[in-house]
């Protein structure tokens, strides 16, 4: 039976925004990831990594310093018992820097191109699935692939919630405090979860 996910955004979400992460050593983890990532391995949920690193359009980073990166996420993950089933990247840039990353590709978030490509190769039921990220491009990418939307106040969420909401036309299903009270929600509901209503909204 195919398995509901999370879609997990990086910069911000999982691990500290800091700008572009050019070199390893500004690379910061939050100290609840891990136990967020454990909660959704117990739970049976697939977690996956959506990150758009368009430093490698802008030639700011070379394609493996991502790498470089995901390894760091990935041991500090595990050695808090934590494990991410996959992580997909976009590498790309619409109209900076020099091919083959500067294209208009389908991948970029807000598209929906990685979340597509990991139902496919992962076998998730999209349908019961869900996206968590700090931007409100986060919330439109969710939109575009069929995902409810959890909108985290870390990295830029705080801001953005604050100064640009008034402008969205899309809401999140749910607005949390960081990547764990999103894990928390999400996890502790029945499989006939339904979609809330206005007045579920939950505001602050
Ligand atoms: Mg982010
Ligand atoms: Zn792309």
């Amino acid at each position: 039976m195919k398995r509901p996910a999370l879609f997990i955004d990086r910069d911000g979400t999982i691990s500290e925004e800091v700008g572009y992460v050019n070199h390893p050593s500004r690379y910061k983890v939050f100290p609840y990831s891990a136990e967020a990532i454990r909660r959704l391995n117990k739970a049976g949920w697939i977690s996956v990594l959506v990150t758009n690193q368009a430093g490698v359009a802008r030639g700011y980073f070379a394609e493996d310093m991502i790498g470089a990166v995901h390894e760091i996420l990935t041991r500090e993950l595990a050695e808090g018992g934590a494990r991410l089933d996959a992580i997909y990247y976009c590498p790309h840039h619409p109209s900076v820097g020099a091919e083959p990353y500067r294209t208009d590709c389908d991948c970029r978030k807000p598209k929906p191109g990685l979340v597509l490509r990991a139902a496919q190769e992962l076998d998730i039921d999209l349908t019961r699935s869900w996206m968590v990220g700090d931007r409100y491009s986060d919330v439109e990418m969710a939109h575009n692939a069929g995902l409810r939307a959890a909108f985290v106040l870390s990295g830029y969420g705080r801001g953005e919630w604050e100064y640009g909401r008034a402008r969205w036309k899309l809401k999140p299903e749910l607005v949390a405090e960081t990547l764990l009270e999103t894990v928390g929600a999400i996890t502790g509901e029945s499989d006939s979860w339904e979609k809330p209503s206005e007045g579920n909204f939950k505001t602050r």
